[in-house]
């Protein structure tokens, strides 16, 4: 599909926080009280199809540089099987969920209300940003990118903003919070500039 007639509804990362730490509030509300891992594996396992409609599956048939990847008209999310097995790989695949869960969420009610599919592809190149530069700068603005949409929106369900803070106070360094919310550090740093906290 092209993008070019279709863009998605803007969305300011106060709001993105909003919504993540409503599922927080009804699926693990202690963790918007005290820094701990929200369990994302769970929430997508349990809770994502009866929420979205979208069926979370564990894929070896994706190619390999393709972490994650949510496809709107089939109603599926794939998830690289060897990413979910490898214990080396935790905070990665939480994030990969985390993203995927951002699009099944946001994006696919709004594809789905003008009957258009498409498909999110996480991909190995695609960095921190979350693939924001797969859409050229001038297409779409940032409110607007269902990349960047997600990235935010990742960030917001597995480092709540006031358990961070809470952290950020007992002068926690950057590691202890990563493990403390079972994030990569990269990931951490990311968050952090966007809640303007660096
Ligand atoms: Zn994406």
């Amino acid at each position: 599909m092209s993008n070019s007639h279709f863009s998605f509804s803007p969305m300011s990362g106060r709001q993105i926080d909003q919504l993540a730490n409503s599922y927080l509030s009804y699926y693990q509300p202690e963790a918007l009280r005290n820094p701990a891992p929200f369990d994302v594996h769970r929430f997508v396992d349990t809770k994502l199809e009866d929420l979205t409609g979208v069926v979370p599956v564990y894929s070896r048939d994706l190619p390999p540089e393709i972490y994650g990847l949510t496809d709107s008209s089939e109603n599926r999310l794939e998830i690289q099987e060897t990413l979910a097995e490898d214990p080396f790989q935790e905070k990665f695949f939480r994030s990969t969920l985390a993203h995927e869960a951002g699009h099944c969420i946001i994006h696919v009610p709004q594809l789905r209300k003008i009957n258009r599919g498409h498909v999110f592809r996480q991909a190995k190149e695609d960095g921190a940003e979350g693939g924001v530069k797969l859409y050229r700068k001038d297409d779409i603005p940032l409110y607007c990118n269902p990349e960047w949409q997600a990235f935010r929106f990742a960030g917001a369900l597995l480092i709540p903003e006031g358990p961070l803070r809470m952290m950020l106070a007992s002068n926690a360094s950057t590691s202890e919070i990563a493990d403390t919310f079972n994030i990569h550090p990269a990931f951490l740093r990311s968050r952090m500039k966007a809640l303007k906290l660096t």
